[in-house]
């Protein structure tokens, strides 16, 4: 059996899979079994901001597998605190908690949200359609896309959920029981949508008036990719707590919750834990990845790279404006709203050696490595616009 065949047969069918055999990755390509080399531009959805095999994130591996793999958290560990001090340092917040993934932060900052929410007789989460919170029950919950939901409810009571960028579905359903207000400063998943300034600005006036936590869910846009260390730094906007997740483990499974000393106070000792959150050598990882797009600037390469590629996409829709109907996104994390399903504009470029990724259907989502340069952004401009030509003749 070949690979393919081999993941049929025992493996659950939950993915739906490329029909690609990577061998290796190095930098922002993947080269297959068959010797094809791939233009990897959504970089594992947004988790390798430094491309494949960094040499700085593999040394950091070594050396911390070398050392320990995994001690519990019953002990300190100088790989979590270096990881902890950085993003304290970088993001203005007091204090993190690792998890092992993105929903699983989401869980914990549920939970946080849940515990702040008993001590001000707050009960109620809110968050927004088109939302894309991760795959548990508590995450499904905050979410109202049945594509992820049907067949799994009943979900976790008191949420309520309104219509994403309508000021007036928010004033209307936030009030003095809301506990915490949960979105994606730009939604990811559900199809690169910045929240408007006007929405921004009306939830930030709705949390002067009625006193709820905002939870910022960064896990996709988190740490550089918008340009900006956060995406809500886009927006006039100061959540209370911050989810992350995916690039900050360098490939491996991490997660993060961040928050204020004195929120974080609210989860006492043996009331939240687990046994991987905040692996050692996923924590080494990150430390590497963390420095390194200080070190190399690579927040203003991503505001950079960006612009360039806004600008190419923008200059396509006007070539193909039957086609392309927005542009959106900030930084590395840009989306082209398609007329039709974008799989064919997938598969087109894929055969061309470029690797992108459609999501919600029909958005052409592009997330490339943060080290990404004008060659490559030119490259994938370039193919994208004759695959547009081919698409626009049928
Ligand atoms: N939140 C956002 C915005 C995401 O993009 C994702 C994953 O794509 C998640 C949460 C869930 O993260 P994970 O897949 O690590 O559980």
């Amino acid at each position: 059996m070949n690979r393919h065949e081999r993941d049929d047969a025992y493996l659950f069918h939950t993915y739906k899979r490329l029909p690609l055999d990577i061998e290796r990755g190095e930098g922002l390509y993947l080269y297959s079994a068959g010797g094809n080399r791939y233009l990897d531009m959504f970089s594992g959805l947004a988790v390798n901001a430094l491309g494949y095999n960094h040499p700085r994130v593999v040394r950091a591996i070594c050396r911390q597998a070398e050392r320990y793999t995994h001690l519990s958290n019953y002990f300190v560990q100088e790989p979590q605190l270096q990881l902890a001090e950085l993003l304290v340092k970088h993001s203005g917040f007091d204090r993190v908690f690792f998890a092992n993934s993105g929903t699983e932060a989401v869980e914990g900052a549920i939970k946080l949200s849940r515990k702040w929410g008993a001590t001000q007789k707050k009960t109620v989460l809110h968050s927004f359609t088109n939302a894309f919170h991760g795959r548990t029950m508590g995450a499904l919950s905050l979410m109202d896309r049945p594509k992820y939901r049907e067949g799994f409810g009943p979900f976790l009571g008191n949420v309520t959920v309104s219509e994403y960028n309508n000021a007036d579905a928010l004033r209307s359903a936030v009030g003095k029981h809301t506990a915490g207000v949960v979105l994606e400063f730009i939604q990811g998943e559900g199809g690169i949508r910045p929240v408007t300034p006007a929405f921004a600005d009306a939830l930030r006036k709705l949390k002067g008036k009625f006193g709820f936590l905002i939870i910022a869910d960064e896990i996709q846009s988190g740490v550089g990719r918008t340009g900006k260390f956060f995406a809500f730094q886009h927006f006039d906007a100061a959540p209370d707590i911050v989810v992350l997740a995916k690039p900050i483990g360098g490939g491996l499974p991490l997660g993060a919750i961040l928050s204020s000393t004195t929120i974080a106070a609210l989860l006492e000792p043996g009331t939240h834990g687990t046994t991987f959150g905040g692996n050692p050598v996923a924590c080494a990882a990150g430390t590497a990845v963390i420095n390194e797009i200080m070190e190399q600037q690579l927040m203003r390469n991503a505001a950079a790279m960006g612009g360039l590629m806004k600008e190419r996409l923008l200059a396509l829709q006007k070539l193909f404006p039957k086609l392309i109907t927005e542009v959106r996104g900030f930084g590395l994390m840009l989306g082209l709203q398609l007329t039709v399903d974008g799989e064919p504009a997938v598969a087109a470029m894929r055969e061309r050696g470029i690797l992108i990724n459609c999501t919600d259907q029909t958005v052409l989502r592009f997330l490339p490595p943060l080290i990404v340069q004008t060659e490559h952004v030119n490259e994938t401009c370039d193919q994208l616009k004759e695959v547009l030509t081919e698409m626009s003749q049928f």
